[in-house]
């Protein structure tokens, strides 16, 4: 059996969509299970609208997903003289003809077709030409006239076109440059492609690719049609439902396993099993397990996962992505804890790893509290307060049971239950009311700085601002 080589091709023509990723992924699982090869092809024959940014885009979300290709990126536009070639190999075989119908004739035939009630479409007239016409022309496809072009789509089963439906396609412009379904076939056929997985928007150029595949003398590949990603209201997602780029899931604080296992599974299931590490996405998926229905985005679903991922992880990973929402927010690192020890602290308490550096600020930087927060810190609390903050001092070692047997003690001797101590403190060291645990919170936040914190309470005047000096 041949080995199996599958192909992701999107055109760079805006970011990498959800959608996008999902077919990326299913075509990478495939070929990574069945120990094939997995192309990456940039469709970039639309000079208009393809741009550079979007590559990098595509480029960049392949990359952070860790979707690794074994050869590739192709860029279409380098391949213009092959297109060509193939074009004048046609065009001597006869499978393609050069059209020298005006714009206004056809646009006079479209009408009259119109009118008719009839489906618009070229009528052949210079299909057998027998000497060249005159002015500008198109290279047309032959399409065969009559029978019906079928394959046996992998997720569909079997779908079939009458060819009386299909026109003569355009497969060079008057210009020369090649159309977008003539390209594709060609590269379909350069690169040995065994299996297309792509979007089902592409079931309608199926056929015409099937027939220009066979009018090559190529076997044409194994076609599976994904069907689409939904919105929560049914409809097709869209930027109306949020964030549809993969790279804004980056931005919004997500890890790319977590996206990657809900993709997998929104389209595909293997049983009733939601948690699937990527050895386990290579070793259960199947195209014939893609679901034949459109599935519905449920964001509630991807930030359950996303928990589930930070938690579960490698924790260097997960600190080499929160490292970057840090950078992304400002936030310096460098003399505050190991991310490591952020990450098992508050991933039981945040969704995301966006959220997870927001609320992690005073692990690194002063703090300054607002009125608001001072407010917390009544007189009566205050001598509280000081002793904790004196007996802080002389702790021989900072560790997080020294640090409870200080707070408990001092809540006793003064007649208070733990938590109405441990908030106002809480307030002085994080400038908020939420922190994990107040013992985790100093452990981390480190002797030298609680205390510095902490001093402030002395003056009560200067509670307007509380600073590190380090
Ligand atoms: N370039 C097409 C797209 O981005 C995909 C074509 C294909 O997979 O055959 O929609």
């Amino acid at each position: 059996m041949n080995t199996v080589r599958t192909r992701f091709a999107p055109s760079p023509t805006g970011f990498l969509h959800i959608g996008g990723a999902r077919t990326a992924l299913y075509c990478w699982l495939y070929a990574r299970k069945m120990r094939g090869t997995f192309i990456l092809r940039i469709e970039d024959t639309d000079l208009e609208r393809s741009t550079t940014e979007s590559v990098q885009a595509i480029l960049d979300g392949m990359d952070w997903l860790n979707l690794g290709y074994d050869e590739g990126p192709f860029y279409q536009t380098k391949r213009f003289h092959r297109y060509h070639e193939v074009i004048e190999q046609m065009l001597k075989e006869g499978t393609a003809y050069r059209c020298y119908c005006s714009k206004e004739r056809l646009e006079k035939l479209r009408e009259e077709q119109m009118a008719r009630k009839e489906k618009p479409r070229y009528d052949g007239k210079c299909r057998n030409l027998t000497e060249p016409g005159e002015g500008p022309f198109v290279v047309r496809f032959k399409n065969p006239l009559d029978g019906t072009v079928a394959f046996d789509d992998l997720i569909r089963g079997r779908v079939s076109f009458a060819n009386l439906e299909l026109d003569d396609l355009i497969i060079a412009r008057s210009d020369g440059s090649p159309t977008y379904n003539f390209t594709v076939v060609v590269d379909d056929w350069d690169m040995k492609i065994t299996h297309v997985i792509r979007g089902d928007d592409h079931i309608n150029n199926t056929p015409r690719q099937i027939n220009i595949l066979r009018a090559l003398g190529a076997t044409p590949p194994l076609y599976a049609h994904v069907p689409m990603i939904l919105g929560s209201d049914g409809k097709r997602l869209s930027k109306r439902h949020g964030a549809v780029s993969v790279l804004q899931y980056r931005e919004d604080g997500y890890l790319p396993e977590a996206l990657l296992n809900y993709l997998a599974r929104l389209g595909w299931s293997h049983g009733d099993q939601e948690i699937f590490s990527i050895s386990e996405l290579i070793e259960y998926f199947d195209i014939k397990d893609i679901n034949r229905a459109p599935a519905a985005f449920n964001q509630e679903k991807l930030l359950w996962l996303n928990q589930h991922y930070m938690k579960n992880s490698d924790p260097e990973h997960v600190a080499r992505e929160l490292l970057w929402h840090m950078e992304q927010l400002g936030i310096d690192i460098k003399h505050g804890p190991p991310l490591t020890e952020i990450i098992k602290v508050q991933a039981e308490r945040t969704k995301t790893l966006r959220e997870m550096a927001e609320r992690s600020r005073y692990f690194y930087e002063s703090v300054v509290l607002t009125d608001e927060m001072k407010a917390h810190i009544t007189p009566e609390i205050l001598p509280a307060l000081i002793m904790v903050s004196d007996r802080l001092a002389n702790l021989p070692e900072w560790t997080k049971e020294g640090i409870h047997e200080i707070l408990a003690s001092t809540a006793e001797i003064h007649g208070l239950k733990l938590g109405k101590l441990a908030q106002p403190v809480r307030i002085v060291v994080t400038g908020g009311t939420v922190s994990p645990p107040i013992d985790d919170t100093m452990v981390l936040i480190g002797r030298e700085r609680v205390l510095e914190r902490l001093k402030r309470i002395h003056d009560l005047d200067m509670l307007s601002e509380v600073e590190d000096k380090g």
